[in-house]
C-alpha cells in the first residue's frame, strides 16, 4: 500500500464528529425492525468514522470502490462484513471476490460469469444479490425487471456464485414518497423470483432504500437498507 494511501484512509475526526456517529448509528438501529439489516455506506470516510460506526454496532460494511475497500479493510477491526455496493467492472472480479462476502450490483450475466470464475479459482463461493433497474433508466446499472427472471437462470446452475436476493437503488428523486412505486415493484419482482422455486436461488434479501428513502423501502418490503448520511453526515 502506499503512503498516500495509507495517509488517506487514516484521517482523524474531531471528537465531536465521532461521538456522532456513534450515536448516529445507535439511533437508526433503534429505528429499524429487527428483520431488517443495516449497510452502513461508507464511501468516501476514513477508517476511524467505519470504525466508530461499528462501536455504534454497525455488522455490514458496504463500499462503493474496490481499491478504497482494499487499502480500508486491513485497517477496520471487529467482526464485520463487507458488502460491495458500487458498479463493479468485470476486471475487478478478482478483487471483489478477495474482498467482499457479497456483491449486491450484479447486473449482468457476463459479470456473474466473472465472478463465478474468479470464486472457483479461490473455492469460495460468492454471494450476490441481482440489481434491478427498478426505473428502467437506459443510462443506469441494474437488470431490467422484464428481463431477471430470464437472467436468473441463467446464472443460478454455477457452481460458486449463490443469488441471495435483489437490490435496487430506483431513480434519484427529491421527495421520499416518489420512490415507493420503484419499491413496489421490485418487491413483487422479488416475491414472484421467490414462488418460481428456481434451484439454487434464495430470495432472502431485498436490499432497497437509503437515507432519504428508507422508511418507505421498508413499508414496502426491504429487509435490508444502506444508509450513509444518516450515519456520517453529509459526504464531503
Ligand atoms: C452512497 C450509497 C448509499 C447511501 O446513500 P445515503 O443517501 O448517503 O444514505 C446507498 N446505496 C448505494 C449504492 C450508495 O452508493
Amino acid at each position: 500500500m502506499s503512503q498516500n494511501t495509507a495517509d488517506r484512509v487514516c484521517i482523524t475526526l474531531p471528537k465531536t464528529r465521532i461521538m456522532d456517529i456513534i450515536q448516529n448509528t445507535k439511533n437508526i438501529l433503534a429505528d429499524l425492525p429487527a428483520k431488517v439489516s443495516l449497510v452502513a455506506a461508507v464511501k468516501t470516510q476514513s477508517v476511524e468514522a467505519v470504525q466508530e460506526a461499528i462501536q455504534g454496532g454497525v455488522t455490514i460494511v458496504g463500499h462503493n470502490y474496490i481499491q478504497e475497500a482494499q487499502a480500508m479493510k486491513p485497517h477496520v477491526t471487529g467482526k464485520t462484513k463487507w458488502h460491495f455496493i458500487g458498479h463493479l467492472q468485470t476486471n475487478k472480479a478478482k478483487q471483489a471476490v478477495e474482498l467482499f462476502d457479497m456483491i449486491q450490483t450484479v447486473d449482468s450475466t457476463r459479470l456473474a460469469k466473472a465472478l463465478n470464475n474468479q470464486a472457483q479459482k479461490m473455492r469460495k463461493k460468492i454471494d450476490v444479490l441481482i440489481e434491478i433497474n427498478s426505473g428502467r433508466e437506459p443510462q443506469k446499472d441494474g437488470i431490467m425487471p422484464e428481463n431477471a427472471i430470464n437472467v436468473i437462470e441463467q446464472i443460478a446452475p454455477w457452481d460458486f456464485i449463490r443469488i441471495k436476493g435483489l437490490m435496487t437503488m430506483g431513480p434519484w428523486l427529491d421527495d421520499p414518497e416518489d420512490y415507493r412505486p420503484y419499491f413496489k415493484l421490485t418487491k413483487e419482482l422479488f416475491e414472484k423470483i421467490k414462488k418460481s422455486d428456481i434451484p439454487n436461488v434464495e430470495m432472502k434479501y431485498l436490499s432497497m432504500g437509503m437515507t432519504d428513502s428508507y422508511k418507505v423501502a421498508i413499508e414496502e418490503g426491504a429487509n435490508m437498507v444502506r444508509i450513509g448520511t444518516s450515519i456520517f453526515g453529509t459526504r464531503r
